[in-house]
């Protein structure tokens, strides 16, 4: 057994063994008569105190080892050194490790082709007691990126928090794996990270400027490639946007009979839920309950109680809801552009040049450099309130009893109003408008309204499992 012990440094010597179920224990000390101070290489000869050190080993005849070492603390003798007292070093134990060396190399042989999981599965069964997370740390101090067999490659950005902090990633296209990470997509950062791979022949991006300028910058040979899915993804949006801009959110169709449509669910009319709103408050007014507006309307009566409840402050409140998930998105592609502009500004791009690379109107580029614009937008959902808001249910009531607009506005006067005639006769035909529309909605069979968001996913997919309409809809 001393042999055996010696392999592992000569200057130990064995004193005991026992075996406790799968395991071998095996005390050893050492023998060195004289021990070099780690700090400043001074031997000592002076002990201080002993303590037992234990720590695990490759296995010996199937059993997991531990090793227990009588180690010494010694005493410095050198007076300049900061250590009074110093533990005695091996070679074969890094310092305060739990593991010798060689078993260390042998678990990170065995981790580097499995899973951690895998890993400490096939470890724990003979070989030393190891958990998933101590093979990932010993994975993460041996790997080291052999940057310069990088070749071709894929970047893309990664949200760390969304919205405020971006990373990017570099994968590698031969092996599918990741290379390499870091915490920026800042254009300076990018490129002194890409010039640390010396060899880049190939770059997959984005359709990103920032990108393609910070990869023209550090490898000005290395070929840029878009990759399909952001082709694809900005094909897609831009088709979409062109969609939205030639058609509009509701589109009027002759009635389709109702008693052919599919039931329930997707037989609802397809009104815009703003103007169910509307048509309820309407149908309250004129004395219908609660259950025959749900059935007119096709809404669950749940909703309608709800909104009715709803002072109108509230229920514009509501319908905010809706449409504050499809600004959120908004947003966040004004930021993306925001941030795209102040990196080139900041790369000595100038304003104009900015503009004609990204498609933009100049005006708008001096409007993202301004440090105080953020991705929002200050109007979102706001009606401007107009000067004829107080006198609001008075001028319906005209309007309802058909007043002119010169009438009106001859009354509110008498009353303190000091606008213009135009802003009363505005005013007047935006209400008149609004309310020929409740009215129609609620007499007119003839027409219903298809939804314009129903009808873009119809662009992508022919199958028409996509859409809410029904057949006779389409
Ligand atoms: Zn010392």
């Amino acid at each position: 057994m001393d042999d055996v012990v010696k392999l592992l440094d000569e200057n130990l010597s064995y004193i005991s063994h026992e075996i406790i179920e799968d395991t071998l224990f095996i005390r050893v000390a050492s023998e060195k008569l004289s021990v070099i101070c780690p700090s400043c290489n001074t031997a000592s000869t002076k002990v201080h105190s002993r303590y037992e050190r234990t720590f695990h080993d490759l296995p010996m005849q199937g059993k997991k080892v531990v090793y227990v070492i009588h180690n010494r603390k010694m005493f410095c003798h050198n007076v300049r050194c900061h250590r009074k007292t110093f533990a005695e070093p091996f070679l074969f134990l890094p310092y305060k490790a739990k593991k010798s060396t060689r078993l260390e190399q042998e678990i990170i042989k065995v981790a580097q082709h499995v899973s951690s999981l895998t890993a400490e599965r096939i470890l724990n069964c003979g070989i030393a007691k190891v958990g998933k997370s101590t093979i990932c740390s010993l994975l993460k101090k041996t790997i080291t990126i052999d940057k310069i067999h990088v070749k071709r490659v894929c970047i893309d950005d990664f949200a760390l928090k969304k919205r405020r902090t971006y990373g990017t990633i570099m994968v590698d296209l031969d092996t599918h794996r990741v290379v390499d990470l870091i915490p920026s997509r800042d254009g300076e950062d990018v490129i002194n990270w890409l010039k640390t791979f010396p060899n880049l022949e190939i770059v997959s991006r984005d359709g990103s400027i920032t990108y393609a300028h910070s990869i023209t910058e550090a490898h000005p040979k290395a070929i840029q490639i878009s990759d399909r899915f952001h082709l694809l993804q900005n094909l897609t949006r831009y088709c979409i946007e062109f969609f939205k801009s030639v058609v509009k959110t509701n589109i009027k169709i002759p009635v389709t009979t109702l008693k052919e449509a599919p039931p329930v669910n997707v037989n609802h009319l397809n009104i815009p839920f703003a103007e169910k709103v509307k048509a309820a408050n309407g149908l309250l007014d004129n004395g219908y309950t609660f259950h025959q507006i749900a059935k007119v309307l096709q809404m669950d009566i749940r909703t309608v109680k709800k909104i009715v409840s709803m002072s109108l402050h509230e229920q514009e409140e509501y319908l905010m809801g809706t449409m504050k998930q499809s600004h959120a998105y908004k947003m966040l592609q004004k930021e993306k552009q925001i941030s795209e502009v102040r990196q080139l500004y900041k790369q000595g791009n100038s304003k104009r040049s900015i503009a004609r690379q990204l498609g933009l109107d100049p005006r708008t580029i001096s409007n993202y450099l301004n440090p105080e614009t953020t991705g929002t937008h200050a109007s979102l959902g706001q009606t401007r309130p107009s000067i004829l808001d107080p006198y609001a249910e008075e001028i319906k009531r005209y309007v309802t009893n058909r007043y002119t607009a010169i009438q009106i506005d001859a009354i509110l006067r008498t009353k303190g109003y000091k606008g213009s005639v135009s802003t009363v006769g505005h005013y007047i035909s935006k209400l008149k408008k609004s309310l020929f529309e409740d009215r129609q909605l609620l007499q007119n069979a003839e027409f219903e309204f298809v939804k314009r968001k129903e009808i873009i996913p119809l662009l992508f997919h022919s199958k028409k499992t996509k859409t809410k309409l029904s057949e006779k809809q389409l």
